[in-house]
């Protein structure tokens, strides 16, 4: 063998690529995932995950949310509850997952596990890393779209034409990775943006500096031509970044969900404190479900309105292919639907009374009480609850 450099990119400092992405699971995470689980914060944060479920379905009924998690997928007829031994947990499978971003379960499993293959791809290119993040003057009363389309008119004139092909140049900017966050706070929505610049160089200070006085003065000048305005010292934020700024996009994502596979028992801290700037989307979707603020189910519906069809982590052209990821990332985002050979059938019940363990929001509790591994015990709960169900009709797996 040689000297084991791979890609051979020209990085400097002889930085191996990383054809050997995998996704994984970071240790802090793994930790944490077993010492909470006694304290039930992982049923916890899944009654309250099928709580912003339901009430997301209830202020949208017309959009794929209200059918995540309640209708058997075509072709199938049962709803089958499983055991999983090797992840000690539960699994509910046949369902229809919306995959919209908009879905509290969805979109940010989603998103974490794009940032988590984003973080291990670029943590092969420490000090060559810059967070940049880009905002718009807004007001009280603006509508969200309003707000939102001035953000990006003029993020998509800032990376174009002359003056980006001499930026990229002179800094060996390979591409950006672009994440779109939305708050919303005293002084109305807030969307804003938080790129990842990678550079095939490393950014010493100077540079930083230099990149941030040339950004700043940019944007101010794009978001004028877009119609807004955005202040020098307050438009761009701009400093050097590692991959841990991943999970910093990611992180909404990783606080909401508290209950799915990687990050199965983060707490919801999301809901609890207030953050500067004001209110996530999903807290927003949080305090409507559990304090019954429908102010907050209004800016919640705007947002979401405003953001649908819209990718909020996407990525320039060949960025993820010329830092050496694999061809399909996509097979990963349902990897936790998969059944494997290990999985225990406790039992399958039928599409109408599956409708009522909905109606009764007894959800998360069958996940609960199919962790234990205990059919006759589900048996028992859901005849307690007046819901009769059918055994398997063959064994199936
Ligand atoms: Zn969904």
């Amino acid at each position: 063998m040689g000297t084991g450099q791979l890609g051979g990119s020209g990085a400097v400092g002889g930085q191996a690529l990383g054809n050997t992405y995998k996704l994984t699971v970071p240790p802090q995470q793994e930790a944490q995932k077993t010492s909470v689980k006694k304290d039930g914060v992982a049923n916890e944060a899944r009654r309250k995950r099928f709580a912003l479920l339901a009430s997301a379905a209830r202020i949208w009924p017309e959009s794929a949310i209200k059918k995540c998690f309640r209708f058997v997928t075509p072709g199938t007829s049962y709803v089958d509850i499983l055991y999983s031994p090797v992840e000690d947990r539960a699994r509910i499978t046949n369902l229809i997952r919306c995959n919209t971003g908009a879905c509290p379960v969805c979109g940010p499993y989603n998103r974490l596990q794009k940032g988590l293959a984003w973080s291990s791809i670029l943590s092969d290119k420490p000090n060559k890393l810059a967070l940049l993040t880009l905002t718009v003057e807004h007001h009280k009363n603006e509508r969200f779209t309003a707000v939102l389309a001035r953000l990006l008119e003029a993020n998509k004139r800032m990376w174009s034409g002359r003056w980006w092909n001499g930026f990229k140049a002179e800094f060996f900017i390979e591409g950006r990775l672009t994440s779109l966050e939305v708050t919303d706070g005293d002084n109305g929505f807030h969307p804003h943006l938080h790129i990842i610049l990678v550079s095939d160089a490393r950014w010493p200070d100077s540079d930083v500096a230099i990149a941030w006085a040339i950004i700043a003065k940019r944007w101010q000048r794009m978001v004028a031509k877009a119609g807004g305005f955005a202040s020098i010292e307050n438009g761009a934020d701009f400093r050097a970044a590692d991959a841990g700024s991943i999970e910093y996009l990611t992180k909404d994502a990783g606080e909401s969900l508290g209950g799915w596979g990687l990050v199965e028992e983060a707490t919801l801290g999301d809901y609890k404190k207030g953050r500067r700037g004001g209110r996530s989307i999903l807290q927003l979707l949080g305090d409507y479900t559990f304090k019954q603020d429908h102010n907050a189910g209004r800016r919640w519906y705007e947002i979401e309105r405003g953001l649908k069809g819209r990718s909020r982590l996407r990525s320039s052209n060949g960025l993820w292919e010329a830092l050496g990821g694999p061809e399909h990332i996509q097979a990963q985002e349902s990897e936790f639907l998969d059944i494997t050979e290990s999985d225990v059938l406790l039992l399958s019940i039928s599409q109408t009374d599956w409708l009522q363990i909905w109606d009764k929001k007894i959800v998360a509790q069958v996940y609960e009480i199919a962790a234990k591994n205990d059919a006759q015990a589900l048996m028992n709960f859901l005849l307690a609850n007046g819901i009769t169900f059918s055994l398997p009709p063959y064994p199936k797996y």
